[in-house]
């Protein structure tokens, strides 16, 4: 016989871990009849640069809590276009951590508020059973009335109960590059002379903290997922100069507001349902995902409603959802046939420069 539960999360990374903990906030005793399962056992890596932007660390306060891992301060932005390198100088623009400790502190939390949480348990199969989905996992059956699917960019949950779609995929590659110096450098860098040669993306360099050590992060960006492998291994060997360090890859889901991210009694969220089109960035996205899907969740209980009826169009029209669509046109025009234009002019205002930032790190100023 298939265990039963109420709602069960798929994938403790941030968005599993702040729909479970914006949960247990709304409804304590929904968040204690859930269970989250995670084929990880953490502390676990995710081929992530680790940047927080600022609106990151709001969210995180919302939701009770602080950073209380190792993160890396930036107040300096690096921006070179073709032509030009432009340095802002903006105390506190990102916090770079490691993901590996990052989401543990994480999964930590949505524990600490009464979430029963599943290491080394993946989900291989999820189909419907009347109004339930059964969740296939290594560790037996799970029947189960609601499931948030937080398994990422290759979701499970999405293909076998939304949308098996392909849909917009980018892809980064990236590597940790020891530093000789005793600090780590308070200064990020975004690259985007490759746009130029035909890039879709762009190339970063982050500040951080491996074990205490200062490294580099350097990664490149495409929001082509295939065919670009060899230029981005060239472009990656050529910022990183380190042929040593290891390569990482992965794939990002970019959003799509057209695209469907719920099903009766699913939700996506974070990578799942999809992220940041410009530059990739994903964590902040991940948990306001987290934090509007708990929301429809203690509703959805509540009424005994679990259709999810309007989880997409709520997305669609929150803050995040109109960001997320602008970042997706401002991709399409960064890296398209108008990119050029787009740089002349963003090079030429100092002040559309730091207003865009601002923006872009939900600063308000
Ligand atoms: C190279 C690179 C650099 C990036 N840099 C940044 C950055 O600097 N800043 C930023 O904000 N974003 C960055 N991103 C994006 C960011 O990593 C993601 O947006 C973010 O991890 C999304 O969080 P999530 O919880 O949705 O998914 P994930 O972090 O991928 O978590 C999904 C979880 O689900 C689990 N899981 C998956 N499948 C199953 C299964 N079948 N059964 C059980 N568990 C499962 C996984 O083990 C994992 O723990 C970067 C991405 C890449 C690839």
């Amino acid at each position: 016989m298939a265990e039963t539960r109420d709602l069960v999360i798929v994938g403790g990374g941030p968005a599993g871990s702040a729909t479970a903990i914006a949960l247990a906030r709304l409804d304590p005793g929904l968040a204690a009849r859930t269970v989250l399962l995670d084929r990880a056992a953490f502390p676990r890596d995710k081929t992530c640069a680790g940047g927080l932007i600022p609106h990151t660390l709001s969210i995180l306060r919302e939701l009770g809590l602080e950073l209380t891992v190792p993160a890396v301060q930036v107040d300096q932005a690096r921006v070179d276009v073709a032509g030009e390198r432009i340095d802002i100088d903006s105390p506190g623009c990102c916090w770079v951590i490691r993901r590996r400790e990052f989401d543990a502190m994480l999964l930590d939390a949505a524990r600490g508020h009464g979430v029963e949480v599943r290491e080394s348990v993946r989900v291989v199969g999820a189909r419907r059973d009347g109004d339930h989905v059964v969740l296939e996992t290594e560790a037996g059956p799970i029947r189960s009335r609601a499931v948030v699917g937080a398994d990422g960019s290759g979701s499970l949950v999405r293909r076998a109960l939304v949308n098996d779609a392909e849909g917009w995929i980018a892809r980064a590659v990236m590597c940790d590059v020891p530093i000789a110096s005793n600090g780590a450098p308070a200064r990020f860098e975004f690259d985007f002379r490759a746009v130029l040669d035909g890039l879709s993306g762009y190339a970063w360099s982050f500040p951080c903290l491996i074990e205490g050590r200062p490294h580099w992060n350097v990664g490149v960006y495409s929001l082509a997922r295939r065919g670009e492998g060899e230029r981005l291994a060239r472009l990656l060997d050529a910022r990183a100069q380190a042929p040593d360090a290891p390569r990482k890859a992965h794939p990002i889901r970019l959003y799509r507001g057209r695209e469907r991210i719920s099903a009766p009694g699913v939700l996506l969220v974070g990578d799942a349902a999809g992220v940041d089109p410009l530059l990739g960035e994903g964590i902040s996205f991940a948990l306001q995902f987290g934090q509007i899907a708990a929301r429809v969740l203690a509703d959805g209980f509540a009424t005994g409603d679990l259709r999810f009826r309007g989880y997409d169009r709520l997305v669609r029209r929150s803050p995040m959802g109109r960001k997320l669509r602008r970042l997706g046109f401002a991709a399409r025009m960064m890296y398209g046939p108008a990119g050029p234009l787009f740089f002349r002019v963003a090079r030429l205002s100092r002040r559309a420069q730091i207003t865009g930032m601002n923006w872009y790190n939900g600063v308000a100023h």
